[in-house]
């Protein structure tokens, strides 16, 4: 076998140099795609001019955005035929046009309408507020689809699609959410179609979702504007909850519970806005629209 050339000590010392460089180079591409300021297919443009962004593990730069994480990280590498160890400069032609078209679902371009995706404690008025912006006509709001059972007051394809857990499982392997997660023990996702036909043609689309399925929004389409709705305090949202009056004591609890976690995450929010008067919420999002 070849062995490998005797390096002098400058020499080695210049490697050693270039590797802590790229080592430092991608923990700021990574840094960026995190935050959101850079998506999968900037990354991949990068790596075509730059050799050490060009040897990063693909699985790297999937776990670095925000909502992917280690196991769906993993899910779509399988779904896309990558092995685990593949470096971005290891992609095939084909597998780069996929990784391009998970991520880049609606290029900014032909998206003149805003994407906004209001997300917030349970009880903290997501759909009151949302009902009144579809009632402004000046947003698309989508309709997701959940396997929690309705409410009195809701009704199928008007609230949400209610479906069963078979047809929701059947509907992720397709891929026909844009997003979806789990909460207090139900599924919920937002078909993934209406919401492009939406943007395609211009319109200002408000997703009312949690906050995994927020930060995969982000995730897919960075230029989605995130708003985070506060309650003016924490008495008044436990007393909106209960005033509501559709959940058992013990899923109330539950929801509470839920919504201490939910508050603690508003700082990834690209907005934060408190309602404490549904008007000035909803005039201030109409106001975010181009
Ligand atoms: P979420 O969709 O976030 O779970 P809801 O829209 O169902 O919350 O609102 C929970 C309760 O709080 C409802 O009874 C609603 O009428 C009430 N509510 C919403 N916004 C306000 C507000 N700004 N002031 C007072 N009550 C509100
Ligand atoms: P609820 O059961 O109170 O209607 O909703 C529970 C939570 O699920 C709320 O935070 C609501 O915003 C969220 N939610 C509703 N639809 C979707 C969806 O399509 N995707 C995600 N990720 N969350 C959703």
């Amino acid at each position: 076998m070849a062995q490998p050339p005797v390096l002098t000590a400058e020499q080695r010392a210049a490697a050693l140099l270039k590797a802590a460089d790229s080592r430092k180079r991608r923990a700021e591409i990574k840094a960026k795609v995190k935050s959101g300021e850079l998506s999968v297919d900037a990354v991949l443009e990068i790596a075509a001019n730059e050799d050490c962004i060009n040897k990063m593990r693909v699985r790297e730069l999937l776990e670095a955005l925000s909502g992917v994480g280690k196991v769906r990280a993993a899910a779509l590498m399988e779904r896309l035929n990558i092995s685990p160890t593949r470096r971005i400069a290891g992609l095939g032609r084909h597998q780069i046009k996929e990784l391009r078209n998970e991520f880049m679902k609606i290029p900014r371009a032909i998206s003149p309408g805003t994407l906004l995706v209001l997300s917030g404690p349970g009880g903290v008025g997501k759909s009151t507020v949302a009902s009144r912006l579809r009632a402004s006509g000046d947003f698309w709001v989508s309709i997701s689809a959940t396997t929690r059972s309705a409410r009195s007051n809701e009704h199928d394809g008007v609230d949400y699609f209610f479906i069963s857990d078979e047809e929701f499982t059947r509907r992720v392997r397709s891929d026909d959410f844009l997003e979806w997660a789990e909460f207090a023990g139900n599924r919920y996702g937002t078909p993934r179609s209406p919401v492009e036909e939406a943007l395609r043609v211009g319109r200002n689309v408000l997703l009312e979702i949690e906050i995994d399925g927020a930060k995969q929004v982000k995730a897919h389409l960075p230029h989605a504007l995130l708003v985070f709705l506060e309650p003016p305090t924490w008495e008044e949202l436990v007393s909106r909850l209960e005033g509501r009056g559709t959940d058992t004591p013990d899923r109330r609890a539950e929801r509470l519970q839920l919504a201490q976690d939910e508050l603690a995450a508003a700082s990834f929010f690209d907005l934060v806005i408190v309602n404490d008067q549904v008007e000035r919420v909803v005039e201030q999002l109409i106001g975010l629209t181009s």
